[in-house]
């Protein structure tokens, strides 16, 4: 079966086909990024109007690049949320469309799911049941992944997600959007040390996680040395390697107590910050004391992609669901746990 995703929920358009049996046949991607960094964030209708002029011109590259025409396709899944509704309503209206007119059905995706999927297109790939530490621009979640589709929370962020906050820092020092990968590279001149933050909510038991408390001891940290404009480049380096460091150290502990609740012995990190290479080698470290396996996507797919979509809808469709009916909707908020076991056919 092959199945033609679409992701369009903030600032990165992606489109893909997975073929079951051959696996990922293509993908491409055009991100935003530069567009909305002179605003300090995503505009969401300017994220909107770009998405309308991005998907078909990619659409028809990774169809070329696959190799097939539309007429080849068995499915079109797409993102249905959560996530910007302007931007969802434009890879859905163009998903539904091209589903009926090429008579194949329609995969509404949730957008976490693929996600926490995305490491199942590596050659080393978890089977079911597992852990997951979902982290992104606008998620932390942990939760159990029992089957496709049964995802049984654990914990989350009662504040920012991880990667938000990562944002948000980097923004307070002076550094471009997304803020991630800027603090990471950063990080690697920091000095070790100099500062200490908090590891928020590690003091008492729960997988509960908390980030907005480090974006005002980073923004208290840079008013204390003078202020973002009297920073120089060591102390911005100081700066984001005490972040970097307090926002793994939390979420490597987090990890750490949802493995020895549940007992299980694989991990699965997904999401834009599980990038992060100080996470890695560290919840290596932490995982291997416990015996437990981590699986990570791709490099290439943590952040947003539509081979992500393309294959939790190619999942889905194997397993006999479709969309019901013509209707184009969205849901910009969409608790991952309201998706259902996926029962297999
Ligand atoms: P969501 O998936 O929750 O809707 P999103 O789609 O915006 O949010 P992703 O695309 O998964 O999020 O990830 C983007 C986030 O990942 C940004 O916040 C970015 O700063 C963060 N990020 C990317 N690379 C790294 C890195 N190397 N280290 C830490 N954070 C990173
Ligand atoms: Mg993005
Ligand atoms: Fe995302």
């Amino acid at each position: 079966m092959r199945v033609l995703g679409i992701e369009t929920s903030c600032d990165e358009t992606g489109v893909a086909v997975y073929d079951t049996e051959r696996g990922l046949l293509s993908q491409a991607l055009f991100s935003q990024i530069d567009m909305h960094a002179v605003y300090g964030g995503v505009v969401p209708e300017l994220a909107s109007r770009d998405h309308v002029r991005r998907l078909l011109p990619l659409l028809r590259q990774v169809l070329s690049d696959a190799g097939i025409g539309a007429r080849e396709l068995d499915g079109v899944a797409y993102t249905a949320g959560p996530g910007l509704a302007g931007a969802l309503l434009v890879g859905a209206g163009v998903a539904r469309a091209l589903a009926y007119g090429w008579g194949v059905p329609a995969l509404p995706v949730h957008h976490m799911e693929g996600h926490l999927l995305a490491p199942l297109l590596e050659d080393d790939a978890p089977e079911f049941p597992f852990v997951a530490l979902l982290v992104s621009g606008g998620h932390s979640l942990l939760l159990e992944a029992r089957a496709l589709g049964e995802y049984v929370p654990l914990g989350e962020s009662v504040d920012d997600a991880a990667g938000e906050a990562f944002d948000k820092a980097a923004k307070m020092m002076g550094l471009g959007y997304p803020g991630g990968p800027a603090i990471s590279r950063l990080a690697e001149q920091g000095r070790a040390g100099r500062f200490r933050f908090p590891r928020p909510m590690t003091d008492r038991p729960g997988l509960d996680m908390s980030f907005s408390g480090l974006k005002t001891f980073t923004l208290n940290t840079i008013h204390d040395l003078g202020g973002a404009t009297a920073l120089n480049d060591q102390d911005r380096a100081d700066v984001a390697l005490a972040f970097q460091e307090a926002v793994v150290d939390t979420l490597v502990i987090k990890c750490r107590r949802a493995m020895q609740a549940t007992g299980a012995k694989r991990l699965v990190v997904a999401g834009g910050v599980s990038a992060n290479g100080m996470l890695r080698e560290r919840l290596a470290r932490a995982m291997g004391k416990l015996g437990v396996k981590v699986y990570y996507p791709g490099l290439a797919y943590c952040t947003d992609n539509g081979a992500m979509i393309a294959y939790a809808g190619a999942l889905r469709l194997a397993a006999g669901e479709r969309q019901e009916g013509l209707g184009v909707s969205v849901r910009a908020r969409w608790p991952l746990s309201e998706l259902g076991r996926v029962p297999v056919r």
